[in-house]
């Protein structure tokens, strides 16, 4: 069967309430703020500080690794002297491949997080096809297994999160759904049938992607099965109670990697479920300290746009053909002051007639961030898209156009442009905005780089992951060089035009072997040139080949001091001491064809 599609523009998806501790997730509860300590767990001093800090900061939730049962116990140190110091910030443990652990940590923290793809499996990485027994006889292995932890956190009243990571499914979810959006959901369904069938309803879901694309998509489609496992409950209830699938979710996207690149990735994948109507908690993943985490979730909180649709589309069907994998639009191709766009064409980058006059004396020199055109000379047609009259005119009309939403509308800007989609006729190419003319907010007026940026992440980054535009322009950030930066990061990050080297990094935590902040800047410095090459750099040899989603290249801390690289999900060279990583991981890039060296040009930066 097809799954539904549901929208919630109007408000919120409705959940259940999930206590972690003193915390109440979803419900009437307002989206909660959380992040994950990079300290080592045995280190309880450090972790204590950096819990402290995380909480005055306004992180609602921490979470902490417990690779080991070791680690696990310390939590119940960490966890003393956090309220010895006045501190009951509940504490989440994150646990990959050890039931043990998980048992030892429920004894002390509010919440435990497991990752059905390797709770009770063991990544092999085989190929092979499950008959219908065998497949249930895995399942059955898999409760024995999980059934513990359940009735421990039961017995408890500890919370916890089934989450899935695209990229670590087990062998028997990757053979049977492949390493896709339905394969996500499934693996957590599995493992949710098994809790709710002892009776236990205190978690809550994720479905995290390094690619936001893949992520909107997988918790889309959760939202989607949840909502209909809800509707056969309730029909089988035949009036009477029922307990319901309406679990809260946790959003985020993993392996962001850093600076304003991990700021846009977040943004468009959390920022577009929240526009969605989705989202209970959410972090934000970055390779940076983990404090850096708490400003831009709350920015992200606080640019939703919680208008009310107009009435006309609230609750209507996604415009979109397939909301749950990427299809783009498709529109005709057209010229626009000799600049292809539409159809098949790059994704265009737009700017205002005063920043191209701003920016005149340097543009030759802006490199890969120099705007294509103006706004004023495009010949764009701006409309209301609720205007029927206009869009019937442009329906009929026997040319293609250029169009776009019209400033000064009181809409959201992903509500407009997904109205202008369902209504307008594909062949006329969309100009995407990133507001509808108030750029000269408060934030923007006083400089406040991060709203402008995390509003145009999120606004033109939901909709070109909906398939909707062909050209884009940023108007809310002030500073012309920026905004038109902003404007290609955005694209990149959408996966719409890759200009530059894709980075997949991991956030650090307590298994990390290596400085991955150090480290992925200096893989930057020497490979950020590379168009279209995907490179991920992940702290530890444990979980790290398995989220690389799809990266070309792996640098993966393989023992202290000792970097594992790979090709794809194969690692090729091991063991590398970490001061010549970086030039083993160029040669390998040149060996396998995909390196060319830096261009020599003068360029300005923006
Ligand atoms: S890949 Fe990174 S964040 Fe994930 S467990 Fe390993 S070190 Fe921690």
């Amino acid at each position: 069967m097809t799954p539904r599609y549901i929208w919630f523009p109007s408000g919120r998806r409705p959940s259940r309430e999930v206590m972690v501790g003193h915390v109440g997730l979803g419900g009437s509860n307002p989206v909660r703020v959380q992040s994950m300590l990079t300290s080592d767990t045995m280190n309880t001093e450090a972790c204590v500080k950096e819990a402290l800090g995380l909480a005055e900061a306004g992180c609602e939730i921490v979470r902490i690794t417990a690779p080991t049962v070791k680690d696990a116990r310390n939590l119940g140190e960490i966890k003393k002297a956090l309220l010895a110091a006045g501190c009951d910030v509940p504490l989440v443990a994150d646990i990959h491949f050890k039931p043990d652990a998980a048992m030892e940590a429920a004894q002390w923290v509010e919440k435990v997080r497991i990752n059905p793809g390797n709770y009770a499996d063991s990544k092999k990485f085989k190929t092979r096809e499950y008959s219908d027994v065998e497949y249930a006889a895995e399942i059955d292995r898999i409760r024995e297994r999980f059934t513990p932890l359940v009735e421990l956190c039961k017995e408890r009243g500890v919370a916890m999160r089934i989450g899935t990571n695209h990229g670590s499914l087990s062998d028997r979810i990757m053979n049977r759904h492949g390493d896709s959006p339905a394969g996500m959901v499934e693996s957590a369904l599995e493992f949710a049938r098994i809790a709710r069938d002892l009776g236990y309803h205190q978690f809550v879901f994720s479905m995290k992607a390094s690619n936001p694309k893949v992520m909107i998509a997988a918790y889309r489609l959760l939202a989607s099965r949840l909502a209909e496992l809800d509707a056969a409950e309730k029909a089988a209830a035949d009036g009477s109670s029922y307990e319901g699938w309406n679990y809260p979710l946790h959003l985020g996207v993993t392996e962001a990697g850093d600076g304003e690149d991990g700021r846009i990735k977040s943004a468009i994948g959390i920022g577009s479920l929240l526009a969605d109507g989705m989202g209970d908690t959410i972090r934000v993943s970055l390779t940076e300290d983990a404090i850096h985490e708490i400003p831009v979730a709350k920015a992200l909180l606080a640019a939703r746009d919680l208008r009310t649709p107009p009435a006309e589309i609230a609750g209507r069907a996604f415009p979109c053909n397939d909301p749950f994998s990427y299809v783009r639009r498709p529109s005709a191709p057209l010229e626009v002051n000799g600049l292809k766009l539409g159809g098949e064409e790059t994704f265009r980058v737009f700017t205002t007639a005063d920043r191209w006059q701003a920016l005149a004396h340097k543009i030759d020199r802006l490199g890969d961030f120099a705007p294509e055109t103006t706004v004023e000379t495009s010949g764009v047609v701006e409309l209301d898209p609720r205007d029927e009259a206009a869009i019937s005119d442009l329906n009929h009309s026997a040319q293609a156009h250029l169009v776009t939403v019209r400033d000064g509308l009181d809409m959201p800007v992903i509500t407009a442009f997904r109205l202008l989609s369902l209504r307008l006729d594909a062949r006329h190419p969309i100009l995407l905005k990133d507001t509808l003319g108030d750029f000269t907010s408060a934030e923007g007026a006083a400089g406040d780089f991060l709203p402008c940026l995390l509003r145009a992440a999120t606004n033109i980054g939901a909709l070109l992951c909906d398939g909707i535009g062909d050209a884009v322009l940023v108007r809310g950030e002030p500073a012309p060089g920026q905004s038109l930066r902003i404007a290609y990061n955005i694209l990149q990050a959408a996966g719409a035009r890759i200009f530059k080297t894709d980075y997949v990094a991991c956030p650090s935590c307590g298994r990390t072997l290596f400085n991955l902040q150090e480290t992925t800047a200096r893989i930057k410095a020497s490979t950020i040139h590379l168009k279209g090459v995907r490179i991920a750099v992940m702290g530890c040899i444990v979980n790290g080949p398995g989220e690389m989603a799809d990266a070309d290249f792996g640098y993966v801390g393989g023992a202290p001091g000792k970097v594992n690289l790979y090709v794809g999900k194969v690692a090729v060279k091991f063991n590398i001491p970490e001061s010549e990583a970086v030039e083993r991981l160029v040669d390998l890039i040149k060996e396998h064809g995909k390196w060319v060296d830096a261009p020599a040009r003068e360029e300005v930066a923006v």
